[in-house]
């Protein structure tokens, strides 16, 4: 049952790669020699992440895991840029927590609704127009573009609701939901019919509203992981405000107080912080109580012992749905915002396997120094900060980059380029 609601997802996802620049050289008739003029190959595309308030799952993700921004177009002739990569925008639902596989850590928090940029495409090579100097006039090579990054990663819905509706199945959340927002959820008079959240925004008065979620029926046992289970509950975890929705009709031949404790029972074992969270309780099928009100009252006793609010209610025949909607309101109000999750995730230093020795050409007074390991760093090196500069310039001297080109007669002043870096040479 539970595999059929799909709320946690692992994918891949790579930006593009940057694309290489040119090794052109200008042409015209009665110009014999013409100057290299090969542009720059184009930025590979990124990978990034954007709200959608119309997705209330992660079902799209099933059946598609892998997700690739498009490549970058070498760079032509007569100075011509190769085309930008396309960037790949993934949608999700607000709150979706973004995380690193392997290490779980929480790379970004989906709520505030402002895109996040996961992964950056590769930056596109050099063409050779950049290297003509008077000394060195017909450079024969141009830079290849740098690897887009690539990332596995976990995206878990911890949908954002002001309230979050809780109860057995049956009970009249869908309904409840359908008659106090323009949601739509399925209402059907068996258990499970509700197999993923419903969203609706339940609109107070002017300018107020707030976010109420149906999520799919607590039974008992499922924080033991008998059915449903924590699945579902995640879901409420980043809810405000709880209405606890119970049956007192006794259509069912349950006993109201019974199912309330329950269902308390199954929220502090999954969290006992989350047992704690405010909340508004509800009799509902009021209407088929008639003379009966024994049920009712003797729930009234039992949870205003425990301090809670309690509500009488008819969802189908749209009886207190009014003084329900705002309680909710008041208590919103006086309770805070649910906290984002933190990023804590740290990237992992570029793998360096310094032993693979990199490949050192000169023309004239111009370095090239290439290589796997080398590619990968100058891709995750950050040169504006001073620190990661410096980390940088240690991985070349332990690799004993500049040792090599000492010997090789490298002089100052002379230009050293790796991959799209380009320095002057000081010993
Ligand atoms: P959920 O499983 O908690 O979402 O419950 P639903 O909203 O799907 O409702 C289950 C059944 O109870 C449906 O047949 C509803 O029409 C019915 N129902 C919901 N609220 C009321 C109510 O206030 N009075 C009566 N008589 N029936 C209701
Ligand atoms: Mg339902």
């Amino acid at each position: 049952m539970a595999s059929s609601f799909v709320d946690k997802v692992s994918i891949t996802v790579r930006a593009g790669d940057g694309g290489a620049g040119a090794v052109a050289f200008h042409r015209e008739k009665y110009i014999a020699a013409g100057g290299p003029d090969g542009g720059d190959g184009g930025r590979g595309g990124n990978i990034v992440f954007r709200v959608d308030d119309n997705m209330s799952t992660l079902m799209d993700f099933r059946y598609k895991r892998k997700y690739t921004a498009g490549n970058g177009q070498p760079g032509q002739g007569k100075r011509c840029y190769g085309k930008d990569g396309e960037t790949l925008i993934i949608r999700v639902p607000r709150g979706t927590v973004i995380r690193d596989r392997a290490s779980g850590a929480v790379m970004h928090d989906m709520s505030t609704g402002e895109d996040w940029i996961a992964a950056r495409g590769g930056r596109g090579g050099w063409g050779n127009m950049h290297f003509a100097t008077p000394t060195r006039q017909v450079p024969r090579f141009a830079k290849p573009g740098l690897p887009g990054e690539s990332l596995e990663l976990t995206l878990e819905l911890k949908l954002l609701a002001d309230v979050g509706l809780v109860g057995f199945p049956n009970v009249g959340k869908s309904t409840l939901l359908s008659v106090v927002s323009k949601a739509h959820p399925k209402i059907a008079n068996y258990h499970f019919t509700t197999l993923y959240p419903n969203l609706g925004v339940v609109y107070v008065d002017e300018g107020s509203s707030f976010v109420m979620a149906d999520i799919p029926g607590i039974i008992e046992g499922a924080s033991d992981g008998a059915g449903l289970g924590h699945d579902f509950l995640r879901h409420i975890d980043r809810c405000r405000l709880l209405v606890h929705l119970i049956d007192v009709s006794g259509s069912e031949g349950r006993d109201p107080v019974e199912d309330f404790d329950a269902i308390c029972a199954e929220l502090r074992e999954y969290s006992p912080e989350l047992a704690e969270r405010p909340q508004l309780v509800v009799g509902n099928k009021c209407d088929l109580l008639g003379e009966e009100r024994e049920n009712v009252d003797r729930l009234r006793e039992h949870v205003e012992a425990l301090g809670y609010e309690f509500f009488e209610l008819s969802a189908a025949a749209h009886m207190g749905t009014r003084e329900l909607v705002k309680a909710c309101a008041a208590r919103l109000k006086e309770l805070p915002p649910v906290p984002a999750f933190e990023a804590d995730y740290v990237p992992p230093e570029p793998e360096i396997e310094s032993a693979e020795e990199l490949s050192i050409e000169h023309f004239d007074d111009l370095w090239v120094v290439e290589g796997p390991w080398l590619q990968r760093l100058v891709a995750t090196v950050n040169f504006s900060d001073y620190e990661s500069r410096m980390f940088f310039d240690r991985v070349l001297r332990e690799a004993g980059v500049f040792e090599r080109m000492e010997a090789m007669g490298v002089q100052d002043g002379d230009t050293v380029s790796m991959y799209d870096l380009m320095f002057e040479y000081k010993s």
